[in-house]
């Protein structure tokens, strides 16, 4: 987890260095790791002559090729661009994807896999799943993904494993905010604009995506058990259809991560900003949070190299109610709304605090700093 703050922090330093350059904010997310699912001796699911790590490839391949050429400041890292198996031991190979996208400093990391329904050829749609442990998913949903990935998920009935996997999820929200979701959210909002039927988001304890460190996705873009789906998935215009609307998703990230992370202070702000010490009491709005030393938790909607007054009109219907609190980094300025005594409360406000800033999440707050993890 550690390891990602690090890149967090480098890169809002990076952006610190740039600025004197003139250069954008826009290089919230520099690498992506695309990664089709299964390959070489391990092929997925096989119906109708086609075996799903074929389609998983030629998607992964056209969506690469359509970020590498219309997003020149993006490096694409892919787990595979050939028909193959990183080990023949399962976990050990879903391990090694994991590493080839931790090892490359990915920001963003999307598995590509179809779908198949055991029993039912009538089932079809494309859904999204990202690292978690969902207590509604249906008897249903859970057979469909169990017969087809079964080792690819943690065994939750096994109260050790459960432990350390819900310490991680836990952890996992801490540190990217919900930043997997916001992808996955996109990615079905795009197939759903193809007349795709939307199965939604689905969070599932996934090995890949729990050893993946940054915000990761695997997505299923068809039923292969299904014929019609089968055909469209394999066919180069449904190809190239998912292999848009998972771009537009990617592009529609990058921007998100930009707009909600990081808030440059225009220049004019930085002159009339308060100087120094002495101004400061004059002010006494900005201030950190009342020494305590108790963690509170609440919802953060902007970041900021320098500071914000609290009653900015950015801040919309917020403007007055925001608190200043501190954080390592270049965008040391953090802002937010309420203060709760625990996690799930300040969650519970995040659709409220959304509809003004879609991109808030929650943080953790100790005498007037954000707490990181660990
Ligand atoms: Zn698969």
């Amino acid at each position: 987890m550690n390891r990602l703050l690090t890149i967090i922090l480098f890169f809002l330093l990076a952006l610190g260095i740039n600025e004197s350059q003139g250069e954008n904010v826009a290089q919230g997310v520099k690498v992506i790791v695309i990664d089709a699912g299964h390959g070489g001796a391990f092929p997925g699911a096989s119906y109708g002559g086609y075996a799903e790590k074929n389609i998983n490839l030629q998607i992964a391949l056209k969506l690469g090729g359509m970020i590498e050429k219309n997003m020149p400041n993006v490096k694409v890292v892919y787990t595979r661009k050939t028909d193959k198996h990183f080990s023949k031991n399962l976990r050990a190979d879903l391990q090694a994807r994991a590493d080839i996208a931790n090892n490359a400093n990915g920001d963003l990391f999307i598995s590509i896999h179809a779908n198949a329904h055991p029993k039912s050829t009538a089932t079809r749609g494309v859904e999204t799943l990202i690292m978690g442990e969902s207590k509604l998913e249906t008897s249903e949903n859970e057979a469909i993904l169990f017969a087809n990935n079964k080792e690819e998920f943690f065994d939750m009935s096994d109260k050790s494993t459960a432990a350390i996997v819900r310490a991680h999820i836990q952890n996992l929200q801490f540190t990217y905010g919900e930043y997997s979701e916001v992808m996955a959210r996109l990615v079905q909002k795009h197939y759903a604009k193809l007349g795709r039927v939307n199965r939604g988001i689905r969070k599932q304890p996934l090995r890949v995506l729990y050893a993946t460190d940054m915000p990761s996705i695997l997505t299923e873009v068809g039923f292969m058990s299904n014929s019609a789906e089968l055909k469209y998935i394999c066919s180069e215009k449904g190809q190239m259809e998912i292999a848009t609307a998972l771009y537009e998703s990617v592009k529609e990230y990058v921007t998100y991560v930009k707009k909600s992370l990081l808030i440059e202070t225009p220049q004019s702000e930085v002159k009339s900003a308060p100087a120094p010490a002495p101004q400061q009491q004059n002010k006494p709005k900005e201030q950190p949070a009342a020494k305590s030393s108790k963690t509170y938790y609440a919802v953060q909607v902007m970041a900021s190299k320098s500071a914000i007054s609290t009653s900015d009109s950015r801040f919309g219907s917020y403007k007055g109610k925001v608190k200043q609190v501190r954080a390592d980094g270049a965008f040391s300025y953090k802002y937010c709304v309420g203060e709760y005594a625990d996690r799930k409360a300040a969650q519970a406000a995040v659709p409220t605090v959304r509809k003004v800033f879609p991109q808030a999440f929650v943080i953790a707050v100790k005498d007037g700093r954000v707490v990181t993890s660990k």
